[in-house]
């Protein structure tokens, strides 16, 4: 887990200051002039996404323990924190206008506004871990995902599905974190989510829980072996 707080470490901009784009290309290759201090590859940048109540956060917490250099980045949320969610760990909670100032000050990698509450990846501190060779997990919503996609083209796109539709929505209803207004207001928006599966990687169908961990698994150590070209 990241410990520094995005909310209190991001001041403004100063004058011609500007942000430092991670650069997820190019994974061996030493930069000009940085010999001997760049880790022999850049990490991967992976995304896990996919419709609400699929599983994401489940498997996300089971497949970290699992493997050594991979971290979890927290997001940035609006959304009112749920019984159990710890700040800094969960999520980083804040108010639509502290949001809305990150946003101008360029503080997010992708920012979206889903079932009304904005949600948003720092960019800092997943720029850093790069750096430093380890392996980064976003996870997060589609439209996110889709932002990450077109900006950072090596960053590894992986899409959780449900077996079904049905069990999608009974793992959502379990779940009982939201309203029954707000899961179906989830459900809609997964059905838009599941037509835009093809644009990722890989598919993860998230049925057999261990099954799905050990295919995360996979993929993980599989990325770690890729020579790096582009994935356009
Ligand atoms: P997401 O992070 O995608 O919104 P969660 O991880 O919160 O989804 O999972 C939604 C619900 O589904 C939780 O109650 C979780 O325990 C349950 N769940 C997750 N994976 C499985 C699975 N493979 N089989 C049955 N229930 C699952
Ligand atoms: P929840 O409110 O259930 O925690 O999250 C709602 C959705 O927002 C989930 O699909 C979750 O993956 C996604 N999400 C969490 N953090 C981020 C983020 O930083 N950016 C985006 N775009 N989505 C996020």
């Amino acid at each position: 887990m990241n410990t520094s707080n995005p909310l209190t470490i991001l001041g403004p901009l100063k004058p011609g200051e500007t942000i430092i784009e991670t650069d997820t290309r190019a994974k061996t290759e030493p930069r000009k002039g940085q010999k001997g201090k760049r880790p022999a590859r850049m990490g991967n940048l992976l995304v896990i996404t996919g419709p609400s109540g699929v599983g994401k956060g489940t498997l996300v917490k089971r497949l970290m323990p699992r493997i050594d250099k991979l971290k979890y980045s927290v997001s940035v949320t609006t959304r009112p924190m749920r019984p159990g969610e710890v700040e800094g760990t969960s999520y980083y909670f804040c108010t639509s206008a502290e949001f809305e100032d990150m946003i101008r000050q360029g503080a997010f990698m992708e920012h979206a506004k889903f079932a009304g509450n904005y949600y948003g990846t720092p960019r800092g501190w997943v720029s850093e871990e790069l750096e430093r060779g380890v392996d980064v997990i976003l996870e997060i919503e589609v439209q996110g995902a889709k932002q990450i996609h077109s900006q950072y083209p090596d960053a590894v796109m992986i899409f959780i599905s449900p077996p079904s539709f049905d069990e999608l929505a009974t793992r959502l209803k379990e779940r009982g974190t939201e309203s029954e207004d707000k899961i179906n207001l989830r459900l809609e928006k997964a059905r838009e989510e599941l037509q835009e599966k093809n644009m990722f990687h890989y598919e993860v169908v998230n049925d057999k829980l261990d099954d799905a961990v050990n295919n995360l698994e996979h993929i993980v150590y599989a990325e770690r072996c890729r020579l790096p070209r582009s994935r356009s």
